[in-house]
């Protein structure tokens, strides 16, 4: 099946490339999960209807007949799925807060100072990464930086109080969730509401798809959180080397934001990525740039388990209508060290930046 589906979109080269360095069940290997459905090749109208499955048709697309063709496949996905190896968070673990806001001159949850242990949760700001394959690849040579106290993390009109303040660096948020006492108004939620903001998808000569807002957006702001499959370690590492080998872009993360504290605590500090290969949602066409208008926040909120955040991009400033939007793939972290760690040189892909900003580190990873 595969090898014919591969033939059908060009992919001949890359397939026999694939097959000399890796003599395995070829089937087997490729996409596993895959069914022959998934792989049928978008047209410009089945593109546009993936598209609009995001909610209230905030999503659109904006295509040019001189446009190469569409994603090869691409299912939109407006929640994650989960493998069938991951178990989704169980929300009985969850810890709520226990603000009624029956007061109306007290401030509610997420206000400075309102006692919410939500809001007031503690967060450490630390970058979270593209993945990097290869066993505890991704601890090497990372500091602890000094815990940050968020007093609330978005502000009473919903806004992400790190991101107003234009920090590069991705930030830890709480939200309250189905266990709090408070209600869904409450403005300690933001994420968990799903995306409030248009966008146009479009087609960049040097980066390919990408995502443009179609409207205003002031700092601060919720504009989508990254969706995909959510798959183990392992399985995130089996496709790396696939997508690598089949010369495709990658569209995996790491849940990996509170991975100190979890090994601190003798526990795994990754269990799950998310992989926006071929099921994703608009936060897929986000490219990267070094001077990124999005800030990435490492958010909780069905999961009382670090290793189940979510991944969500919030505007680092106000950005006009027409902008691309982009965020730092390095998590706002200076340097671009190649920390490939043991990978064959045959798996160490560069990729170039094209963001044209005057700090641009020239490499995305
Ligand atoms: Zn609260
Ligand atoms: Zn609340
Ligand atoms: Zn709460």
């Amino acid at each position: 099946m595969h090898p014919h589906i591969l033939r059908q979109f060009g992919y001949e080269d890359l397939l026999l490339q694939f097959c000399a360095v890796n003599p395995g069940p070829t089937a087997d290997l490729i996409l596993p999960t895959l069914k022959p459905s998934d792989l049928v090749p978008h047209t410009y109208e089945s593109f546009a209807n993936e598209l609009a499955q995001e909610r209230n048709n905030l999503v659109t697309l904006d295509a040019k007949p001189t446009d190469p063709f569409p994603p090869r496949c691409l299912t939109y996905v407006t929640d994650f799925l989960y493998a069938a190896d991951v178990s989704p968070p169980d929300p009985a673990f969850l810890l709520g807060c226990s603000c009624t806001n029956e007061d109306p001159a007290a401030p509610a949850c997420g206000t400075p100072n309102s006692g919410c242990s939500c809001a007031e949760r503690v967060t450490h700001d630390q970058p979270t990464s593209t993945y990097k394959p290869g066993p505890k690849s991704r601890a090497k040579g990372r500091k602890r930086p000094p815990a940050a106290l968020h007093s609330g993390h978005y502000n009473e009109e919903r806004r992400l109080i790190a991101a107003k303040r234009g920090d590069r660096r991705t930030v830890g948020v709480a939200e309250c969730a189905a266990q709090c006492m408070c209600p869904p108004q409450c403005t300690n939620r933001v994420v968990q509401h799903g995306v409030q903001v248009r966008m146009v998808v479009r087609y960049d000569k040097y980066k390919g798809w990408a995502a443009i807002a179609d409207q205003d957006v002031i700092a601060g702001t919720f504009v989508a959180q990254y969706l995909g499959e959510v798959v183990t370690v392992d399985e995130a590492h089996a496709r790396t080397l696939t997508y690598n080998r089949l010369g495709y872009s990658t569209y995996l993360y790491d849940m990996d934001f509170w991975a100190n504290e979890m090994e601190d605590m003798g526990l795994p500090g990754i269990k799950f990525a998310i992989d926006a290969q071929f099921k994703g949602n608009v936060a897929r066409f986000f490219n990267h740039s070094c001077d990124a208008n999005l800030l990435a926040a490492a958010v909780l909120y069905d999961a009382a388990e670090p290793h189940h955040h979510r991944l969500a991009f919030f505007a680092r400033r106000d950005i006009k209508r027409g902008e691309e939007l982009c965020f730092d793939y390095q998590g706002g972290r200076e340097e671009t060290g190649d920390d490939a760690g043991s990978l064959p040189e045959f798996e160490r892909l560069r990729f170039e930046c094209h963001c044209g900003s005057a700090n641009c580190r020239k490499v995305i990873f």
